[in-house]
């Protein structure tokens, strides 16, 4: 049930701040990442603690209101606010909590990757984040998460050590292998489907601070033999090695010769996580694949590493994004993205395809609820342009660069690249039906009512209302 009038928000008593359409402020809060979502939410719940996001969800529960829980906002779909509903915005949850003994990090729900990176790099540690630094560890992490450490470190999701979750039913829980292992084991891939998560703690690894990494920049005519080159290298990279590739079109900065500016080029990025002489040798057929237009490869701080791309996906602009796990680049599929780089609809469009690989792909599959650990690439293409343009032929370039790479698709995307259309199967896809299944059992014994619903939605099994969508 939905309801059409005002909520009794005066009910709503948390230590945070409640916003409705009516408060200063509500217009920014309700932004999201991807500036193609314009929701209206009833109320904005900005929670402070585990209490807040209690009486939230049960203020919601309540009334009737579908809830939308927002970590970083970087949901590519916007599925972190709503329409006439309620908000359960976590991004005050700011707490860092580094111990160096116990080579751990507890952190609230609202932190982003740059807060994170910066608080654990204080001790020359870290955990697998994500590639652009504004992106919430939240939603990162409960979908499987990987960056430039996921072949040494493995996915985010495989260092969470235990999660504090606010369940549908109002109860406040630590999830950890030995206590909810249900939960937890569903947490780690399985998305917002089971409660909110309040605090996080993770395994820290020993990084940087300096790293040898960056990335060499050529000019559209070698993107084929780039692309080839990273298909060919990746298999015989140690695990420290970390490579991508961008078809993107050079910004008028600094880093790039004026010649290039607006310029279609090709990108490829490493990373090594070693010492800087093992790297600068590892790394060294980047630099010999042919002589770059730009070498940005050295010695880089670990922190500047996971911003280097930021510049490049701005929050405002309008989005969309496909994705899909590939088995191999083969050659029609290189020619098919680099026709499509060619003939973009934007110059902010961007072609990524990432290796994958490494310890990731050594935890067992049944150990998370993450699924598609075997992949060597994933490709993203990131369909973007400037909120005044119609939509219509950027979708459409988005989705054609997307059905050149199908040949080689593993069928399936990571869970947390779907966009607005990809449905209910595609979700299914994103798990398999083993993993699928043991996710709708977890769902129907923690959120039987499906509360949680605004997310890639596994439904539970039955319901107390019948069909809960
Ligand atoms: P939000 O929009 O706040 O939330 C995303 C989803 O998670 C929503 O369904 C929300 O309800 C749910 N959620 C958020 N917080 C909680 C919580 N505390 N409890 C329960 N549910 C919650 N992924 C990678 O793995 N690696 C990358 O390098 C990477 N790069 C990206 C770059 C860009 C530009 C973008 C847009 C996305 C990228 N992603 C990447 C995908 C990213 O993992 C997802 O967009 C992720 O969901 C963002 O998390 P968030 O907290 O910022 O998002």
């Amino acid at each position: 049930m939905t309801t059409t009038t005002s909520p009794p928000v005066e009910e709503l008593r948390i230590a945070g701040t409640v916003l409705t359409p009516a408060t200063p402020g509500y217009d920014e809060a309700r932004r999201v990442w991807n500036g193609a979502i314009d929701r209206r939410p009833a109320v904005i719940a900005r929670c402070t603690t585990a209490a807040d996001v209690v009486a939230a969800v049960e203020f919601a529960r309540r009334n009737g209101l579908p809830i939308a829980v927002r970590g970083g906002g970087h949901s590519i779909p916007g599925l972190s606010v709503c329409d006439d509903g309620l908000v359960v915005d976590l991004s005050p949850m700011k707490g860092i909590a580094v111990d160096p003994d116990a080579r751990t990090v507890t952190a609230g729900a609202g932190v982003v990757w740059a807060e994170l990176d910066a608080a654990t790099q204080e001790h020359g540690l870290a955990v697998t984040g994500g590639e652009i630094s504004d992106t919430g560890i939240a939603g990162l992490t409960l979908g499987g998460g990987y960056g430039w450490l996921k072949r040494t470190c493995g996915l985010t999701c495989d260092n969470l050590v235990s999660a504090e979750v606010v369940t549908a039913d109002g109860r406040v829980v630590l999830a950890g292998a030995d206590s909810h292992p249900d939960l937890f084991w569903a947490l780690r891939g399985g998305g917002g489907n089971f409660g909110v998560v309040t605090r996080f703690t993770y395994r820290l690894h020993d990084v940087g601070p300096m790293l040898y990494g960056g990335a060499v920049v050529h000019s559209a005519e070698r993107a084929a033999d780039a692309l080839r080159f990273l298909r060919d290298l990746a298999p015989r990279v140690p695990d420290e090695v970390s490579l991508m590739a961008a078809l993107v079109v050079a910004p008028p900065a600094p880093e790039f010769p004026a010649q290039l500016h607006g310029e279609p080029v090709v990108v490829i990025g490493a990373a090594y996580h070693g010492s800087l002489g093992d790297g600068q040798e590892a790394l060294r057929p980047v630099r010999e694949f042919a002589p770059p237009a730009v070498d940005l490869l050295g010695p880089i701080p670990y922190v500047a590493l996971q911003q280097m791309v930021d510049a490049f996906t701005p929050r405002g602009l309008h989005y969309h994004v496909k994705s899909e796990w590939l088995a191999d680049l083969p050659e029609d599929v290189v020619d098919g993205l680099v026709a499509q780089h060619l003939a973009r609809t934007s110059p902010l469009s961007q072609i990524l395809v990432h290796q994958m690989g490494g310890a990731l792909a050594r935890v067992p599959r049944e150990a998370t609820a993450f699924a598609y650990r075997d992949a060597p690439f994933v490709l993203s293409v990131i369909g973007a342009w400037q909120p005044a343009e119609p939509a219509g032929p950027h979708v459409a370039w988005t989705r054609r660069t997307w059905a050149a790479a199908q040949p080689a698709s593993l069928g399936a995307s990571y869970v947390n690249h779907l966009d607005t259309d990809d449905g209910e199967e595609r979700v299914r896809a994103a798990y398999g039906p083993a993993t699928y299944d043991r996710l709708v059992a977890v769902k129907t014994a923690w959120d039987p009512d499906n509360t949680f619903r605004l997310n890639q939605n596994i439904r539970p099994a039955q319901t107390s209302e019948g069909d809960p969508s």
